[in-house]
């Protein structure tokens, strides 16, 4: 007999999330480092007590005029306007995946990514006895799209997880490798969902899958206020679909599952956009200038089309990533074996990352004395 009683499958298990340490500079979870200004605060803070006064009765639990504010910020994304029936939301895009694996996956049905990708997606699968099946993403990181066809055809998966940019990877995808897929997959009737959580960060010329939605019924665009917007704290994920995908994930979301506080939050920061979005530019600078200075170092580096970095690799990453923690510097040990991801933050920090990778790495002594 164990205690507590968990199912099979779940025993032994250790919970998601990466290290949570009170250190001065935190790189490790793709977080905007800029938070947002008192007058944004202000008007959050407005806005929670205008709730407040409300909270003995339960929220709008069809959240009409958060699902309308965020269609219209979608709508600036793509030629063909977002419609409110066409969004979804949840307490971060992770729940928002959840639920459509819950609505779409389930026993007997399979979930499909290609790896190295986040490392939730089998999780979700888990969680609802969804069978997990992994294809192979190439040496620089893209799909080779015939051999995603054919392991879509031969799995025949319900559900196709494909973030765009990846994560950890940083790498977006062509929108003909999200046409490709959506068609392979709606010859047996499944959805295709892009994970467009970095979508804000890609470079020029990427275009959003969101582009796609009129010409693909089963296409699922998600998105998060977490990365971009700066809002990881608030909790909220959407997604754009046929209105008929959103309808049917209603059947699975609890009750009243976005509180009224979290709804009147995203409103107050969505009326801020062009602030809390104001820093995206100067990231993505950023981000190709930490590309740029780890390729000098004589690093592996992947191409980012996202708010952080993977590179390496190295032969005792853990050392690595230990030293920079013993520097102050928290990023992340995750990717395949010997790689390590920085987030970008702002100047200072990422002068601060390339001090204590320099002494970690032991290139600094080395230039002091040649020099
Ligand atoms: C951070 C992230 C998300 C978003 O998470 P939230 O639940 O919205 O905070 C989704 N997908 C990927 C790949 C991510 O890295």
């Amino acid at each position: 007999m164990s205690f507590p009683p968990l199912r099979d499958g779940l025993q032994g298990l250790q919970p998601y999330g990466a290290p949570q340490l009170d250190v001065p500079v935190q790189l490790n979870v793709n977080e905007n480092p800029y938070g947002p200004s008192p007058a944004c605060v202000a008007d959050i803070a407005t806005a929670v007590a205008q709730a407040a006064s409300g909270l003995n009765r339960y929220p709008d639990r069809e959240f009409v005029a958060l699902r309308a504010a965020l269609a219209d910020y979608l709508s600036h994304d793509t030629p063909h306007p977002i419609t409110p029936d066409q969004v979804w939301a949840a307490n971060g895009s992770n729940e928002v995946m959840l639920q459509l694996l819950q609505a779409f996956g389930g026993p007997g049905r399979t979930a499909l990514s290609f790896a190295p990708t986040y490392s939730m997606y089998p999780e979700y699968a888990r969680d609802t006895l969804t069978t997990w099946e992994q294809g192979r993403r190439e040496d620089d990181f893209g799909l080779d799209l015939d051999a995603a066809r054919a392991l879509v055809e031969a799995r025949r998966p319900s559900v196709v997880l494909l973030p765009s940019p990846n994560n950890p990877t940083g790498t977006a995808l062509p929108p003909e490798a999200v046409t490709l897929l959506c068609e392979a997959t709606a010859a047996h009737d499944g959805l295709v969902v892009v994970d467009e959580a970095y979508g804000e960060f890609r470079r020029d010329g990427t275009p959003s899958a969101l582009e796609l939605l009129p010409r693909h019924r089963n296409l699922v665009v998600t998105r998060t206020m977490s990365k971009a917007f700066a809002l990881a704290g608030g909790r909220l994920g959407y997604l754009a679909a046929d209105p008929a995908i959103c309808d049917a994930i209603r059947v699975v979301r609890l009750p009243y599952h976005l509180s009224a506080v979290t709804q009147a939050v995203a409103l107050a920061a969505l009326r801020h956009a062009p602030e809390l979005l104001g820093k995206v530019d100067q990231l993505r600078a950023e981000r190709d200038a930490t590309v740029g200075w780890l390729r000098g170092r004589g690093l592996q580096v992947a191409d980012s089309d996202a708010n952080f970095v993977l590179f390496g690799t190295f032969p005792d990453r853990h050392a690595v990533w230990q030293g920079l923690l013993d520097r102050g510097v928290l990023i992340r040990e995750v990717g395949p074996d010997g790689w390590l991801r920085v987030s970008v933050g702002t100047p200072e920090e990422m002068s601060s990352f390339r001090d204590a990778l320099t002494h970690v790495l032991g290139t600094k002594v080395t230039e002091e004395s040649t020099s």
